[in-house]
């Protein structure tokens, strides 16, 4: 159940509808910088939902009361109606513009970072990627620099003026990447680290919450859902491929999840077209479906010399495929009434 106020309700009103929620036995939980405030009705009593519906809906400052029948209370589309968007160091992910995010799969050396941080943002990328601490099948295969490559991500961020964004994959690391960091990335094969999930709900980072490839819409909800049970409303979900039978592809992207997502959560939904497709020649193709179906934004691969990339350079755009990707997705947006940042000045 969620209580929505009215525009104008006062503190006093607010508290007050908190305090009842509270005496009822459950717990309120206030969506917090929103232009309505909402307040979420969470626990499992045994109470008559009616009578209860009925109390709060009389109360000041109250507009209705809704039930939400499903398991994702928070990250329900009906938990927040209204626009809503994740704010990345003044970036807005979920918004007219559809935002993209580009870099390097690992940041490798400061000159590797910096060089693609530089090409990215010229061609409009308003975020800048790069693991530091990287999920690797292999344990034999190279890991990331860790804190080193945190401490270039943040050096490239001072020049080129782009948040970043990097993978958080053990909550031991949690302090270290929160210093650096503008936003943390969960991975596809953490998605249901529920532990993990926990201590980034505690943070106030936003997070870039990846679909693991064996999840099912739901229980990817079910994951946001535990960072905005912290008090972390700053989510946005990610699809980034699934497993099929098919495997022409490295994954296969569900292309249905961006606009099912849409109807179900109010949380901003971007696309992966470098991890769903593998293969550098169907990331244009993939991220123009992306943003056809709706996505808020993108998150692609990027290296000045993928040959020689230490992680997924066969998925890696060269630079100038990036322009030509940007431009592209560029029209593609207009078309679909969305706004996307041309070439930036030059530095
Ligand atoms: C990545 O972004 O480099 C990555 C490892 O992604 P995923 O968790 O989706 O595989
Ligand atoms: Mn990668």
């Amino acid at each position: 159940m969620v209580i929505i106020m009215k525009l104008g309700a006062t503190t006093i009103e607010l508290d007050a509808v908190m305090a009842a929620v509270s005496e009822s036995g459950f717990r309120p939980f206030l969506n917090p910088g929103v232009e309505r405030k909402v307040v979420a009705v969470l626990g499992e009593v045994d109470i008559d939902k009616v009578e209860l519906m009925d109390r709060f809906s009389n109360m000041a400052g109250v507009e209705r009361v809704q039930l939400i029948s499903e398991p994702f209370k928070l990250s329900s589309r009906h938990a927040h109606p209204g626009p809503f968007a994740v704010d990345v160091r003044g970036v807005q992910i979920g918004g007219t513009e559809v935002v993209v995010i580009a870099g390097p799969c690992s940041v490798e050396s400061e000159e590797q970072l910096l060089a693609t941080a530089r090409e990215v943002r010229r061609a409009g990328a308003r975020l800048l990627r790069g693991g530091a601490f990287k999920p690797r099948t292999s344990p034999h295969s190279f890991q990331g620099l860790g804190e080193d490559g945190l401490k270039m991500l943040a050096a490239a961020r001072d020049v080129t003026g782009l948040p970043v964004v990097t993978e958080l994959m053990d909550a031991h690391d949690i302090d270290v990447v929160c210093r650096y960091a503008d936003m943390l990335q969960i991975g596809a094969r953490n998605m249901q680290n529920f532990s993990l999930l926990r201590y980034v709900g505690q943070t106030r980072h936003p997070v870039l919450l990846k679909r693991g490839p064996g999840s099912k819409v739901r229980d990817f909800l079910m994951a946001a859902e535990y960072i905005l049970a912290g008090g972390n409303t700053g989510v946005v979900l990610c699809e980034r491929g699934i497993i099929t039978f098919e495997d022409a592809a490295r994954y296969t992207t569900d292309i249905n999840a961006i606009p099912i997502l849409k109807g179900l959560t109010h949380l901003p939904v971007i696309l992966d077209p470098s991890h769903s497709t593998g293969n550098w020649a169907w990331v244009q193709p993939i991220a123009l479906a992306g943003i056809a179906a709706g996505a808020d934004g993108l998150i692609v691969e990027v290296h000045p010399d993928p040959q020689h990339a230490r992680s997924d350079g066969k998925q890696s755009l060269k630079p100038k495929r990036f322009v030509d990707l940007m431009a592209a997705c560029g029209r593609l947006a207009n078309a679909v009434d969305r706004t996307m940042a041309g070439p930036a000045e030059s530095d």
